[in-house]
């Protein structure tokens, strides 16, 4: 049975444990994460003066990697919108405009200078700086916000960090071990205390599974064992703002659902 046990949760940030899973599971969910899910970015950029020293090209790329924030429940894929338009409308994309002039002294430009047609659509962040204007340089440009996945550019995945690693078991046998302490000297993350009745661990779930503790016993063999649980993984995404992160894990859970019926439906065909 599937078990998840969330440790840490924010808006941007959530840890949790799942057990009862494997290694090709697990490795599906994270790469749809990051390949599959439709985020908001800016994929055109129409510009009306730019005296600036970074070239039209470099400006409208760093455009497309300004988080944007994005409503799954009211656009949709420009391929997959009614319009079937090229340009499209709408419903398929959204329209910011920025207009920047530095007056006698050079200033930053800021993401937060980006107007938007629709006040939900807008950059994660006001302060990522796009490009500095020296006295008396313009920048004018119209932008074209669009869904889109990860699997055709980065600047459309919703996360900025998605890993798992295996959920950590450590133990110390108490006949092998002396106390000697190499192990809390050694252990990076501190797992290990020296206390009265010899060593005792703490946060195993801060283990990265590195094995110093282990190199560094002086008994042969170790009286340090470190292993890891094969169906249980602690899983780690932190969303780049675009999207909250549960919402990440709930499209995810649900695209792969797709998958497994349009499979099953494909085999019922043949
Ligand atoms: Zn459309």
């Amino acid at each position: 049975m599937v078990e998840i046990q969330i440790l840490e949760k924010s808006d941007d940030y959530m840890r949790f444990i799942v057990s009862g899973v494997n290694v090709p599971f697990v490795n599906a969910l994270r790469r749809i994460m990051i390949t599959e899910i439709p985020t908001m970015a800016i994929d055109e950029v129409v510009f009306l003066e730019n005296s600036s020293i970074l070239n039209d090209e470099i400006l409208a790329h760093r455009m497309g990697f300004v988080p944007i924030k994005t409503d799954l429940d009211s656009y949709s894929l420009p391929e997959e919108c009614k319009c079937e338009s090229e340009f499209g409308c709408n419903l398929c994309r959204v329209n910011l405009t920025l207009e920047v002039e530095a007056d006698e002294k050079s200033m930053t430009v800021y993401s937060g200078e980006l107007k938007s047609e629709n006040p939900d659509i807008v950059p994660v962040s006001d302060k990522i700086p796009i490009v500095k204007l020296a006295p008396e340089q313009r920048l004018k440009f119209e932008a074209y916000a669009r869904l889109g996945k990860g699997t055709k550019h980065a600047k459309w995945q919703p996360v900025s960090m998605c890993t798992y690693m295996h959920l950590p078991e450590v133990k110390i046998d108490p006949k092998k071990c002396n106390a000697c302490g190499e192990c809390v000297r050694v252990c990076p993350e501190h797992i290990f205390v020296k206390s009265p009745d010899g060593i005792k661990t703490q946060n195993e779930l801060k283990c990265t599974l590195c094995m110093d503790c282990a190199d560094a016993c002086p008994q042969n063999p170790p009286a340090v064992d470190v292993t890891w649980d094969k169906n249980a993984f602690i899983f780690k995404i932190e969303s780049t703002g675009a999207l909250p992160v549960e919402r990440i894990v709930l499209e995810a859970v649900k695209i792969l659902e797709n998958k497994v019926k349009d499979f099953s439906n494909q085999l019922k065909k043949g």
